[in-house]
C-alpha cells in the first residue's frame, strides 16, 4: 500500500475537518491540530470533541461533566469534579500561551449544570460543555471564530436532530464567515435547551456539516490510521483498509469494526462526500477513505475487511413438509416480533429454519419466546444452540471473482474449524460464517492470512 499523502484538495469546496478526543487531549496534540489545519488552506471548518484521555488511566472531560450532572441531580456537590474539569482547561489554555479568559464560561458551565439538573433536564446540558470550552480553546489556537453549535445543529423536541432546520441554520452562519471553529456533540432544541448526539456523536455534528458546506471531503482525524482490515486483539498488527464504500462500512461496523458513530455516514453519504478516517499523529498516512460505491478504487487485497461477534444462539425448528406450507417463515417471525426479539440471520433448509439471534436480545424473553414457538408452529422438533459467533467477510470485489467461497471454507478446514452457518447475502458484499465462539479468533485468523497475508 502507498503511504504517500492524499492528492491536495479542491480549494473552492472546504474540507470540514473533525478532531477527536484523543487529538485535542493536551496542549502538544492541539499543537499538532494546528499544524494539520494550516497545512491545507480548504481546511476552513473545524470540528473539535471534548479533550479526551491524555494516558489510558486519565479521564475523559465528557466523562467527568456526566459525573457532575449525576452528583448535581442528587443534589450533591459536584465541586470536585468541575475543579478537575476548570483546572484541565485552564491549563490547556496557559500550556499553549493563550490570551483566553476562559474563567466566565467555567463559571456560567458550573452554574448551568446546577439549574439543568435542578430543573429535572437531563445531563445533555452538562455533557455538552466539554466540546463547548474546547471550541473556544481551539479557535483561539486557530485564530478563528468558534460559533457556538447550540446556534446551527438544531434539534426537535423530541432530541432528533432537525435536519433541515439544521441545513439552513449552518449555510446561513458559514456564509459570513471564511473560517470557524463549531463544537462537536450538541445543539439546541426548538425551546433553547441543549441537547446532545449519544456518546461519539461529533462524528455527527462533523457529517452534518460537511454536507451543509458541501466540503470536498469530511476528514475524521483520530488516533489510528483509518479502518483496520480486522480486529487488532486478534491478527498482530493487521493491515489498514484504504479505501471502502459506505455500503462496506455498513456491514463491518454492524459486525463489530468501530471507526464511526453510525448515524455520521447517512449525511455524507446522501450528499456522495467521501470520509477520510486519519491520524493526528501520523499525519502523513493518507488513512481509509469511505466513498460511495460508483467511485471505489479496486482494493488492495481481494477482500476489504473481517469483523465479528461472539454471544448469539440459533433457534431451529424443523417440521415434515414445511416447504410446501404457504406463510410459515412469515408465522416463525412473527412470534419473534411479537416477543420483541430481533432477528440477525434467517438460514433455512427444505423442512428446517434456523433463526440466529444475539443472546442479549433474548435476555428475559427466551422462556416465553419457546413456549410461544411450541404453541403457534408446533415443530416437530425445536433445538437451542448457544455459543455461536458471527465472523463477515465482506468485499466489493466478491462479486466478479470466482472462487471466494472455496477460499474462505478451505481455510476454516484447514485451521480445523467447524461452520455451523453460512449466510451470503444477495448483494454479495459479504459471507457470514457461524462457527463456535471458541473457535472465533483461530477462525478469524485463517480468514486474514488466506486473504490478506
Ligand atoms: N465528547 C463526547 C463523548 O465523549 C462526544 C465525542 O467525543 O464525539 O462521547
Amino acid at each position: 500500500m502507498s503511504s504517500s499523502p492524499p492528492p491536495p484538495s479542491n480549494p473552492a469546496r472546504p474540507i470540514v475537518c473533525k478532531f477527536g478526543g484523543t487529538s485535542l487531549a493536551g496542549a502538544e496534540q492541539m499543537r499538532r491540530v494546528r499544524d494539520i489545519v494550516a497545512a491545507d488552506p480548504a481546511r476552513r471548518v473545524v470540528v473539535p470533541s471534548a479533550p479526551g484521555k491524555r494516558t489510558p488511566d486519565d479521564r475523559k472531560i465528557t466523562d467527568l461533566l456526566y459525573l457532575c450532572h449525576d452528583a448535581a441531580e442528587q443534589g450533591l456537590s459536584f465541586n470536585e469534579a468541575f475543579g478537575v474539569i476548570a483546572d484541565r482547561f485552564r491549563g490547556l489554555v496557559s500550556d499553549l500561551g493563550l490570551n483566553l479568559d476562559l474563567d466566565p464560561l467555567l463559571d456560567a458551565a458550573r452554574r448551568g449544570i446546577a439549574d439543568a439538573a435542578h430543573a429535572g433536564r437531563g445531563p445533555d446540558y452538562a455533557a455538552s460543555r466539554g466540546e463547548a470550552l474546547n471550541g473556544r480553546v481551539l479557535a483561539a489556537l486557530l485564530g478563528c471564530r468558534c460559533l457556538d453549535a447550540a446556534d446551527v445543529i438544531r434539534f426537535d423536541a423530541a432530541g432528533r436532530l432537525d435536519a433541515d432546520v439544521t441545513h439552513d441554520a449552518l449555510t446561513s452562519a458559514l456564509k459570513r464567515v471564511d473560517r470557524a471553529v463549531i463544537p462537536g456533540f450538541y445543539g439546541s432544541d426548538p425551546d433553547g435547551h441543549i441537547r446532545t448526539f449519544s456518546r461519539g456523536g461529533s462524528d455527527v455534528t462533523g457529517a452534518v456539516v460537511a454536507r451543509a458546506v458541501n466540503a470536498s471531503v469530511y476528514e475524521n482525524w483520530t488516533d489510528v490510521s483509518g479502518l483496520l482490515t480486522t480486529d487488532p486483539r486478534i491478527v498482530d498488527n493487521p493491515a489498514v483498509i484504504d479505501s471502502l464504500t459506505y455500503r462496506e462500512l455498513r456491514e463491518l461496523s454492524y459486525s463489530g469494526a468501530t471507526v464511526l458513530h453510525a448515524e455520521a455516514v447517512f449525511p455524507v453519504r446522501a450528499a456522495g462526500i467521501p470520509v477520510n478516517i486519519r491520524n493526528t499523529n501520523a499525519p502523513d498516512h493518507p488513512g481509509t477513505r469511505i466513498v460511495a460505491t460508483e467511485n471505489a478504487a479496486p482494493t488492495a487485497y481481494p477482500i476489504t475487511g473481517i469483523a465479528g461477534r461472539k454471544d448469539f444462539t440459533v433457534i431451529s425448528l424443523e417440521k415434515d413438509l414445511m416447504n410446501e406450507a404457504v406463510g410459515y417463515v412469515e408465522r416463525v417471525l412473527a412470534v419473534f416480533s411479537r416477543a420483541g426479539v430481533s432477528v440477525e440471520h434467517v438460514p433455512s433448509g427444505i423442512d428446517t429454519l434456523s433463526v440466529v439471534v444475539a443472546d442479549a436480545e433474548l435476555a428475559g424473553k427466551r422462556d416465553v419466546l419457546l413456549e410461544e414457538l411450541r404453541r403457534t408452529i408446533a415443530p416437530d422438533h425445536l433445538e437451542i444452540d448457544p455459543d455461536l459467533a458471527l465472523i463477515a467477510t465482506v468485499g466489493r470485489n466478491m462479486k466478479t471473482q470466482p472462487g471466494m467461497a472455496a477460499t474462505l471454507f478451505g481455510a476454516l478446514a484447514k485451521a480445523g474449524v467447524n461452520i455451523r452457518m453460512i449466510d451470503q447475502g444477495s448483494g454479495e458484499l459479504n459471507i457470514i460464517v457461524g462457527v463456535n465462539a471458541g473457535d472465533y479468533e483461530t477462525a478469524v485468523r485463517a480468514i486474514y492470512t488466506a486473504f490478506i497475508g
